[in-house]
């Protein structure tokens, strides 16, 4: 049988490695640590957490991430296995003993027959052979070359800068209205392709203060190298001058309020569509490091988004992904070259669970086509689906960031408005998904 090499032994590659392995398939993986390290990992472990200990929210009954964790559970994924064998007691999320968690996954990896080890980095795209790239947000700066060498150079990030994602019913339209600057576009959705929302002088002040006043997040030791001008905060554009806003991202021209056409607005906030389904809405050009605490504070000044819901609070870091709207297929293949597979927070998803979900569902579709089998996606209905749907296809090829599961990612559930009738909703999605998932499941044997 033909062997599958996974590259990074991080979070998704564990997970993707013991997922084929589980399915029989022999896998070989490559890992770089600790010859080559990174400035963020410290040890040679697999699937080392670089920051937190937290794993998020474990309700899975009104909660995406929980919901993923259900999944991947259902899935016998490695990481949660051992996720729930070294928790600590940290009240709804899912909190665990780093150290042992790592090391409880490179021994279950060690112990397993079918997986043996290649270490050392490897600093090209392999050409031929079954191979998963999940090298991760620090993936090596040979590696990222060969990969720009074959996506382009517009393909491949090495910073996000993520701008606050809110969900669209949770925007006040009796305040924002929708309108494209100078109405451009030809078609009446594309002249109406954003929402916006006015502020006054008074509220604009008020909004600049704010900011400057806001508890912000520094970047990490090393982080900053190759970091350009290109993306800057919001917070620091508004230090460099309280107008350089207004003459920014906040221009206020070529918008005329639809609920007070003689008023001119001081300032207009734009948020524009982030995914096919219209679900979610990014405040255009507001990237920021405000503490996430700050950031909810601070977006709610905006008339219009007093009462708004985030599904992904704003960042920037150093982190290499793809542009995988344009580049990956909906089976996690690279277009051009489809015996390489990508997986991981290098596929444009963020975060310890989505990364290692995004290798748990390649490692089971890569071993799947070396079996001769086809392993489509699960549906768009549930959290692993959603998401690799949004990354494949749903979400904006041109204005792509990563992204967190969310809610917003979900073909829609009508329900009853308000707070309560959300929680509802929430519920809806999650026994939706567990029926779906659980299909999909039973329909592999
Ligand atoms: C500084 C920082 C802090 C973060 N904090 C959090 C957090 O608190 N919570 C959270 O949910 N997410 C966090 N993330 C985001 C992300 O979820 C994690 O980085 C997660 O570990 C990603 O999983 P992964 O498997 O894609 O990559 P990783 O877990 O980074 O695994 C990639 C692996 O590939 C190896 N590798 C890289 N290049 C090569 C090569 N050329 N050859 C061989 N091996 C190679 C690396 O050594 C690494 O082991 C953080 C990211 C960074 C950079």
């Amino acid at each position: 049988m033909e062997t599958l090499h996974i590259i990074g032994g991080g979070m998704a590659g564990s997970e993707a490695a013991w997922q084929a392995a589980a399915m029989g398939v022999p896998v070989v993986l490559h890992e770089m640590r600790p010859g080559v390290g990174t400035f963020a990992h410290q040890t040679g472990n697999f699937a080392e957490m670089v920051c937190s200990n937290s794993f998020r929210s474990d309700d899975d009954e009104r909660n995406a991430v929980g919901l993923l964790h259900w999944e991947m559970r259902a899935a016998n994924g490695l990481i949660m296995q051992m996720a729930d064998r070294h928790q600590l007691p940290a009240g709804g999320a899912l909190a665990v003993d780093r150290e042992a968690f790592s090391e409880a996954v490179t021994a279950a990896l060690r112990s397993h027959p079918l997986i043996s080890f290649a270490d050392g980095e490897i600093t090209d795209l392999p050409t031929d052979g079954h191979w998963i790239i999940a090298t991760g947000p620090l993936t090596s700066g040979a590696l990222a070359e060969s990969i720009r060498a074959v996506t382009g150079a517009e393909s491949l990030a090495f910073f996000d800068a993520i701008a606050p994602i809110v969900y669209a019913d949770s925007i006040d339209e009796t305040v924002a209205w929708r309108q494209s600057r100078y109405d451009k576009g030809e078609t009446e959705e594309e002249q109406k392709a954003y929402l916006n929302c006015p502020m006054t002088r008074d509220q604009y002040e008020a909004f600049i203060d704010a900011l400057l006043a806001a508890e912000k997040t520094a970047f990490h030791e090393g982080e900053t190298a190759g970091y350009f001008d290109g993306c800057l905060p919001i917070e620091v554009m508004a230090e460099r001058g309280r107008e350089t806003l207004r003459f920014g991202p906040m221009k206020p021209i070529g918008l005329t309020n639809a609920h007070q056409p003689d008023v001119k607005p001081y300032a207009v906030v734009q948020l524009r569509r982030d995914n096919a389904l219209g679900t979610l809405y990014n405040i255009v050009g507001f990237q920021t490091k405000m503490k996430y605490g700050a950031q909810t504070a601070v977006f709610r000044m905006i008339p219009g988004l007093e009462n708004a819901s985030f599904a992904r609070l704003g960042g920037i870091h150093r982190n290499t992904f793809l542009n995988s709207p344009t580049l990956l297929d909906d089976r996690m293949r690279l277009r051009a070259r489809p015996n390489l597979r990508f997986a991981g927070q290098i596929t444009g998803v963020e975060g310890y669970v989505e990364s290692a979900a995004m290798g748990l569902l390649a490692g089971r579709m890569a071993a799947a086509e070396i079996l001769g089998r086809d392993l489509p996606p699960p549906g768009p209905d549930t959290a692993m689906g959603s998401l690799v749907h949004h990354i494949t296809g749903g979400a904006e090829a041109k204005t792509f960031q990563p992204m967190n599961v969310n809610f917003g990612l979900f073909p829609p559930i009508e329900a009853r408005g308000g707070r309560r009738g959300r929680k509802d909703r929430y519920k809806a999605y999650t026994d939706r998904a567990k029926e779906t998932f659980s299909q999909w499941l039973a329909g592999q044997g």
